[in-house]
């Protein structure tokens, strides 16, 4: 029989390698960032056009390439990374295998250009589907750039895989976000269709993330750090109350390189066992350094999956550093009031009869005085505490008093503004409840059950319904902006496209301008599929699509009458989705800006289905309670 194996050419065998390493643009872009990182960049650019389908281009400062490496670079196995296997247990490049450029010229048209320091002039090569069409001398800063153009033109089938443009966008951010994160020494910026998408100064690692993630997530870090013989761990968790829905910010670093694994993360979990409720994920940004021999990351060719040998151990210190970190920035809850009773109770104590409590009034002390005063009398309303007890302490001075309140004062100064101005725009009944500046200086809330606002007045106490009031202070927001027309919107990065039923697109066009004022931004509306390209200001991109069909379940269910109002039902259906729910815990500075913000509304006293958002109890009726 006739021998039948042949080899393969090898711009077939190429291109089938091609398909391990890039499974789509944003694979390209990982490829060559990484490049970049390896050549000692400290400055990269990154181009990218259509999603990447047009063009993915990086530009660097590294070092370069001679002409002999230009050509080179493009071989199979070609690497300046490796020279034995030993070398293999000592990495500290992101590339080792030389198949990343080989791989991406096979698929697609390549434009390098290339200059060493030392040099002149530089190099530039045209790659098409592994031919070189192209080589020259040119002109070119020192450093390396590399375009990647039209990419899977010679393999239709992996071109029409690709999917939306947003989807493909977004695992370029991703890729982009993780190269960014694990080198805030490297500046990073990335353009996508001309507009500038990230623009990552040199930094730490805080900032990076800052500048990556917005300016809000710096609050919500807490730094972890471990230094063990097998283990170094630095990085920040979020705090537990900023838990998401999704999984988006959760990276591990493993010697600089992102990772993903399902094991560690389970540490993290771990840790945060009890803090956070269920189906929602904290974030992370930890890097991992360990001995390089100790890992094998050659096991997966995109080299996200990694093996270390003492995985257990690894665990262990991850899961005590976070939960230690938790710990001491007192993060973990100090107050529970679902706590069972009888744990609070010490067992030696629980048959005792109980002591009156004492309580100390200084009824000389002036937090205004500024002078230190010298020795306050106390009276104290038990006569079974002895004062003498107390004479060994120093009395409050006024500047650790004022210490106490800080914030509080502030917001307090804060509140008291706004309340004044309550009382030129409130109807009667706001502002005789809040008369003759009641509001004391350090009046601050209270939360209960994640759903009422709890706040003292002078005349007793306020109880803010803390969805319905926000239902109300964002229904009078979109009613003036639709009305007003003094629109505010964010634009979107990428355009989010949303697909619709025939019968809901209808609906969706009948609002479309009133939408418009609410600061909704259409690109394109059309066979059943919306672009928008902007959104309210207060509009999360991820929460559109159920605001929207929200929106349109709403209209369905609303009965037309005479009073029916477009721009009303609009506004109405919006607060009501994007309005905090009962259930979520809110900061202090919330609370206090929700009341704030509900008394200077035109209607506070009830939401837009006119349901009261507040009630309040005198401290007469109080009194009458305890009769
Ligand atoms: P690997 O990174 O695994 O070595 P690649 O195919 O990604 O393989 O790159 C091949 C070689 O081309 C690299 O080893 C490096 O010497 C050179 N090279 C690639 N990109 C750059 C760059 N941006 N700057 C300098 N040299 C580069
Ligand atoms: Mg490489």
């Amino acid at each position: 029989m006739a021998d039948i194996i042949q080899l393969l050419p090898d711009h077939v065998a190429n291109q089938i390698a091609a398909g391990e390493v890039v499974q789509r643009p944003a694979s390209v872009v990982k490829e060559l960032l990484e490049n970049a990182i390896d050549a000692k960049a400290e400055t990269i650019k990154l181009l990218v056009k259509d999603a990447g389908k047009t063009l993915v281009q990086v530009i660097d400062d590294g070092v370069g390439m001679s002409v002999t490496d230009a050509r080179l670079s493009f071989e199979r196995h070609a690497t300046s990374k490796i020279r034995s296997a030993e070398d293999l247990f000592q990495l500290n490049t992101k590339g080792f295998r030389g198949e990343a450029l080989a791989s991406i010229a096979a698929i697609a048209h390549v434009e390098l250009k290339t200059k060493q320091a030392q040099e002149e002039v530089g190099t530039a090569i045209t790659i098409e589907g592994s031919e070189i069409v192209n080589q020259d001398v040119v002109v070119t800063p020192t450093g390396t750039s590399i375009a990647v153009k039209h990419l899977f033109f010679n393999i239709p089938a992996r071109r029409n895989f690709l999917k939306s443009n947003t989807v493909e966008t977004r695992h370029i951010i991703d890729e982009f976000q993780r190269v960014a994160l694990a080198h805030p020494s490297i500046s990073f910026v990335m353009y996508h269709n001309g507009s500038e998408v990230f623009n990552l100064p040199q930094s730490n690692y805080r900032q990076r993330i800052v500048n990556i993630f917005g300016t809000k997530t710096n609050e919500k870090l807490v730094p972890v750090n471990e230094d063990t013989d097998v283990l170094k761990i630095s990085g920040f968790v979020g705090k537990p109350e900023y838990a998401k829905k999704s999984r988006g910010e959760q990276f591990f670093f493993v010697n600089n390189r992102f990772i993903k694994s399902a094991y560690l993360n389970h540490a993290i979990t771990a840790a945060f066992d009890g803090l956070i409720k269920d189906g929602t994920h904290a974030s992370y940004f930890l890097n991992l350094e360990v001995n390089p021999q100790t890992i094998d990351i050659n096991i997966h060719p995109t080299k996200t999956e990694i093996k270390f040998d003492d995985e257990h151990t690894l665990y262990a210190i991850l899961r005590a550093s976070v939960k230690h970190s938790l710990g001491q920035f007192n993060i973990a809850p100090v107050l529970d009031f679902d706590r069972d009773a009888n744990l609070d109770t010490p067992y030696d104590y629980s048959n005792k009869s109980a002591s009156t409590p004492t309580i100390e009034v200084d009824r000389t002390f002036n937090p205004f005085d500024t002078e230190p005063r010298v020795e306050p009398s106390r009276t104290t309303s038990s006569s079974s505490s002895s004062p003498s007890s107390f004479s060994g302490r120093k009395p409050a001075s006024t500047s650790s008093w004022e210490s106490l309140y800080v914030g509080m004062e502030s917001k307090g100064t804060k509140s008291q503004n706004d309340f004044s101005e309550i009382q030129f725009e409130s109807v009667e009944s706001t502002a005789s409840l809040f008369d003759d500046s009641q509001i004391s200086s350090k009046q601050s809330s209270y939360q209960l059950q994640n759903k009422y606002v709890l706040s003292a007045i002078k005349s007793g106490m306020l109880v803010v319904d803390q969805n319905r009031a926000h239902q109300r202070i964002l229904y009078e927001d979109f009613l003036r902006y639709i009305t007003g027309k003094d629109t505010v919107s964010q634009q979107l990065l990428f355009p989010l496209q949303i697909q619709l039923s025939k019968q809901e697109h209808d609906i969706v066009l009948s609002l479309k301008s009133d939408l418009e004022y609410a600061g909704f931004v259409f690109q394109n509306f059309e066979n059943q599929m919306v672009e928008i390209i902007g959104l309210p200001i207060n509009v999360p991109e991820s929460e559109v699509s159920i605001i929207l069909e929200q929106l349109i379940s709403d209209v369905e269910h609303e009965v037309p009458d005479a009073n029916f109002s477009a721009a009303d039902l609009l506004a109405k259906s919006l607060s009501k989705s994007l309005a905090i729910k009962s259930g979520q815990s809110l900061t202090q500075t919330e609370q206090d800006h929700l009341v704030n913000s509900l008394f200077a509304c035109k209607d506070p006293n009830v939401s837009p289905k006119n349901k009261p958002t507040f009630i309040t109890m005198t401290v007469d009726e109080l009194d009458k309670k305890f009769m």
